[in-house]
């Protein structure tokens, strides 16, 4: 059985205070939950440790948004996978959209990176998915096998895939349940292909892209879904715990 995981992505939002209030509510609505799912937090960088403080003892997770693909050196603004590791992380994101869009980031990069997170014993969140225009081609699954193709690290070690169709992040829309039903199927396919159906199908595949409460149920409920990546609606510690109350 993969245990759901609920993943909040904070993105570039929240100063000390309001990062700080926003992770003590957390802890404080799932810390006495019998959890129906795991819950990550992956606040930006400068939140890190105050968020690592304020979850101490509570059982959510900590993550990153992003991390370099070497272990250190002449990279001036950058941030190791060693370095998260050592503020409390246990996963990274890797690949958002909105990374391989503002920043350019390859397949190559994505799995140069993940192979990273790896060396730091995290667990790399891997994210894939097409543009409006890729779906309206006919080409989503193309493009989907294309990144897994390229992103996934070829060393051993846990990860989890993050599938988010670009034109549902922040956009209140989301695909219909068949084609997330034929997107995930087909990932978990080519993860069984690739790593042989044991460690295939113990691979989480998350879907992210306008998630919140009132849809939860519906999209986790859809076979191979094994939790959700959430952005906006993680910003509110209500919202994101009845997200993970959805699971059950
Ligand atoms: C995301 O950015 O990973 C995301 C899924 O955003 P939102 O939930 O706001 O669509």
């Amino acid at each position: 059985m993969r245990r759901k995981l609920i993943a909040g992505n904070w993105k570039m939002n929240g100063l000390l205070a309001s990062g700080r209030g926003l992770a003590r509510d957390l802890a404080a609505q799932l810390g006495d939950q019998p959890p129906a799912c795991e819950f990550l937090v992956c606040p930006p960088f400068h939140l890190l440790v105050p968020v690592a403080e304020e979850i101490a003892g509570s059982p959510v997770l900590l993550g990153a948004q992003d991390c370099h693909s070497a272990e250190k050196g002449a990279h001036t603004g950058d941030v190791s996978a060693a370095m998260l590791a050592d503020l409390g992380c246990s996963h990274v994101i890797l690949g958002h959209s909105e990374r391989r869009a503002d920043h350019g980031e390859s397949n190559s990069l994505v799995r140069a990176k993940a192979e990273a997170a790896f060396g730091a014993a995290l667990v790399p969140v891997i994210c894939i998915g097409e543009t409006e225009d890729q779906r309206q081609a006919g080409e989503a699954l193309a493009v989907v096998g294309a990144q897994i193709a390229g992103s996934l690290p070829q060393a051993e070690g846990e990860f989890v895939v993050a599938y988010e169709p670009v034109w549902a992040i922040g956009s209140g829309r989301t695909p219909t349940r068949d084609d997330v039903g034929d997107v995930h199927g087909h990932i978990r396919t080519l993860l069984c292909d690739r790593l042989g159906d044991a460690r295939g199908r113990a691979i989480r595949i998350l879907y992210g892209g306008s998630v919140k409460a009132a849809n939860a149920g519906e999209l986790l409920g859809i076979d191979q879904v094994d939790g959700a990546l959430v952005g906006g609606a993680s910003l509110e510690a209500s919202e994101f715990r009845a997200i993970g109350t959805a699971c059950a």
